[in-house]
């Protein structure tokens, strides 16, 4: 007869607002769950897939029977998020290890797991992960892409490849786990394994203390290293081992939920989802027009913004726009006053060459007058025909 002893610990952390995370232990289930989702939509995943896990076990506790209670809770969050839009997106992962019972009335230790909550087996001072991590970077390093030192600090580390609550065809991760007595078995949220390194995990884990301190210690040593994220743990420790005659390691599909085979509430279902996101589609479409038409607008205007004086062919012209044109906005000569460039001052055609700015229209026509009157100053200082011309150039 397999028995083991339990404790067990979770913790918000120091950075969520709330705990998404749910656990459960007793004498013959242990279970994590980590949810995911906004507006308290991931407490809801991990609270529902505890229940219907602990509730469906109770009822058959077979593997098959565990399989079946982790396919109802998938369901379960689908229709939830369904009826609840709010909750839309939610999910959660799933570890347990259920003792569970074999056809001979054989009861052994079995592990199941959705998603990147791990499982690991601590025996002599050493830690071995049993579960698999269903997130990109993990699978990427199980398909040689990149290697596991790579996976640690990968940006698609926390990008779930499996998890409840995202399709009816779910695939679970079933294996006998193959203990002794005096082993432990940790089971942890990514809040616990992401924040203490492999050393820290097997050295608090294993401490020589009783389980409710060591599972302290472990969600303790998880805050100190920053707690970014809810921390749960369970530990369990055997007394006593049977294993199972034919261990099982395999992974499980669940099936499309039965009365979804009823084509009407499928079909009403896939058209309600496709308008959604029809209408979701065009609203991005429209508001990316509209942010596009304002940056046009604004580019125009910059474009358009300013004045300047320039050397059209030997005379002065005034142009708008700015001299070396935006983007496909080139400036455009608007007035070509009747100054020569070569009746300016020797500094004045040199700046005129190379553009005289002005803010405004009115201020760009006055520099021009400006210039030209500093010119024939220069040139008659005292006719009173001048000065006639002076001003009327100035005007
Ligand atoms: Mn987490």
């Amino acid at each position: 007869m397999t028995h083991w002893r339990y404790a067990s610990a979770t913790d918000t952390g120091l950075v969520r607002e709330t705990n998404q995370d749910a656990i459960y232990v007793d004498s013959t289930l242990a279970v994590v769950a980590d949810g995911m989702g906004g507006h308290a939509a991931g407490e809801v995943a991990s609270a529902l897939t505890i229940d219907l896990v602990c509730q469906n076990f109770r009822e058959k506790s077979t593997w098959e029977g565990l399989f079946r209670a982790i396919e109802a809770a998938n369901r379960a969050i689908i229709a939830d998020a369904r009826e609840n839009p709010e909750r839309f997106g939610m999910g959660t992962t799933v570890i347990a290890v259920g003792l569970t019972k074999d056809a001979a009335g054989v009861v052994s230790p079995t592990l199941f797991n959705v998603g990147d909550s791990r499982a690991y087996q601590l025996r002599d001072g050493a830690l071995r992960q049993l579960s698999e991590d269903h997130s990109v970077a993990e699978e990427w390093v199980r398909m040689g892409r990149l290697t596991s030192e790579e996976a640690q600090v990968h940006p698609r580390r926390h990008q779930l490849t499996r998890a409840l609550g995202v399709e009816d065809e779910l695939q679970v991760d079933v294996s006998s786990i193959d203990a002794e007595a005096g082993d432990r078995i940790l089971l942890c949220s990514d809040g616990l394994s992401n924040e203490l390194s492999g050393e820290e995990l097997v050295r608090l884990a294993s401490a020589p203390m009783p389980l409710e301190d060591a599972v302290n210690q472990l969600v303790e040593a998880a805050r100190q290293a920053g707690g970014r994220d809810n921390i749960s743990a369970i530990l369990l420790e055997f007394d006593d081992v049977t294993l199972a005659a034919t261990p099982i390691k395999k992974t499980m599909k669940a099936m499309p939920a039965p009365e979804e085979s009823n084509p009407k509430p499928n079909a009403s279902f896939a058209t309600r989802r496709r308008r959604r996101f029809t209408w979701r589609v065009g609203l991005s479409v429209v508001v990316f027009l509209m942010v596009l038409g304002g940056c046009v607008l604004v580019v125009h205007w910059y474009a358009y913004s300013t004045y300047y004086l320039g050397d059209d062919a030997g005379t002065v012209a005034l142009y708008q726009g700015q001299p070396n044109g935006v983007l496909w906005y080139k400036p455009v000569k608007v007035l070509d006053t009747k100054y020569k460039a070569a009746q300016l001052r020797p500094a004045d055609r040199q700046e005129l060459i190379a553009t005289i700015e002005e803010p405004t229209r009115f201020a760009a026509r006055r520099e021009a007058g400006a210039l030209y009157g500093a010119w024939l100053l220069g040139q008659t200082p005292s006719s009173a025909t001048t000065t006639t011309t002076l001003k009327k150039a100035a005007g």
